[in-house]
């Protein structure tokens, strides 16, 4: 397929607390409902996705609480594993072809990474899900989201938050004064401290010109809308 023909291409973060939908472990109501969004874009985009694991583990937390930080770190991505499959059922039923790619080799559940090979699924129509991270300790799939949209030549990491519809210029839970910015570049966004997305993945962006797109899962049908391209939430630029 020649540039010219070809769909854009998009990596979405979906993260994990929304698939608990705010508990331990998977909900499927709330599951289904991101996958039907998301089979919905999939004739008309290119669609890689990379859920996080926060409904199950988080490294940095359990460490705090006296576990080996790398080996908390581990529980981690392996919590993403069982979010990639719960979201590869629920695509599935909505009648999306996907295939999962793990960071960490678990061949009966998953194919590896293998970048190559996931840009062909995508071409072929197929939504790639990513599991467990990067496979390394002391990341976070927001990087994860960053490093794969560029390995794959996506054009724009969509991050999909719950319970806020893009940045703000401070934490709009906590500050009342908090005012939402439809734009702002990685340099704001590091310099002014916003935790939106965490740093890391904010400077891989920056230093290799990745667009990124927060915006909120809610109201309903909004995860399409991105996926498609609209201008919701909040664009950072380099
Ligand atoms: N994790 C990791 N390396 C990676 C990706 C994830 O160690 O490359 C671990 C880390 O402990 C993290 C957990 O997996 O806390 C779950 O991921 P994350 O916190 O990014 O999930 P989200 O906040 O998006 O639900």
């Amino acid at each position: 397929i020649d540039e010219a023909t070809r769909r854009r291409r998009v990596l979405l973060k979906l993260s994990g607390e929304a698939f608990g939908g705010g508990q331990l472990g998977v909900n499927p109501d709330v599951v289904s409902q991101i996958a039907r969004e998301i089979a919905e874009a999939v004739d008309r985009v290119e669609i890689a996705i990379v859920v996080g694991g926060g409904n199950f583990f988080r490294g940095a937390e359990l460490s705090q609480r006296g576990m080996d930080r790398g080996r908390a770190d581990y529980m981690g991505m392996l919590g993403t594993v069982m979010n990639s499959l719960a979201l590869q059922d629920f695509l599935e039923q909505a009648g999306a072809a996907t295939r999962v790619q793990s960071a960490i080799s678990m061949t009966q559940v998953a194919e590896p990474y293998i970048p190559r090979r996931a840009q062909r699924h995508m071409e072929k129509g197929r939504v790639v899900i990513f599991g467990a991270g990067a496979g390394l300790p002391y990341f976070s799939t927001d990087t994860v989201a960053a490093q794969r949209a560029l390995e794959i030549g996506a054009t724009e990491v969509l991050v999909a938050k719950n319970g806020v519809d893009g940045v703000y210029t401070a934490d709009p839970r906590v500050d009342a004064t908090a005012t939402k910015l439809d734009h702002l570049t990685y340099g704001d966004a590091l310099q002014q401290g916003l935790k939106v997305v965490d740093s890391t993945a904010f400077s891989l962006c920056m230093d290799n010109g990745m667009d990124m797109r927060v915006f909120g899962m809610e109201p309903a049908g909004n995860v399409t809308r991105a996926l498609l391209g609209e201008t919701i939430g909040t664009l950072v630029t380099s």
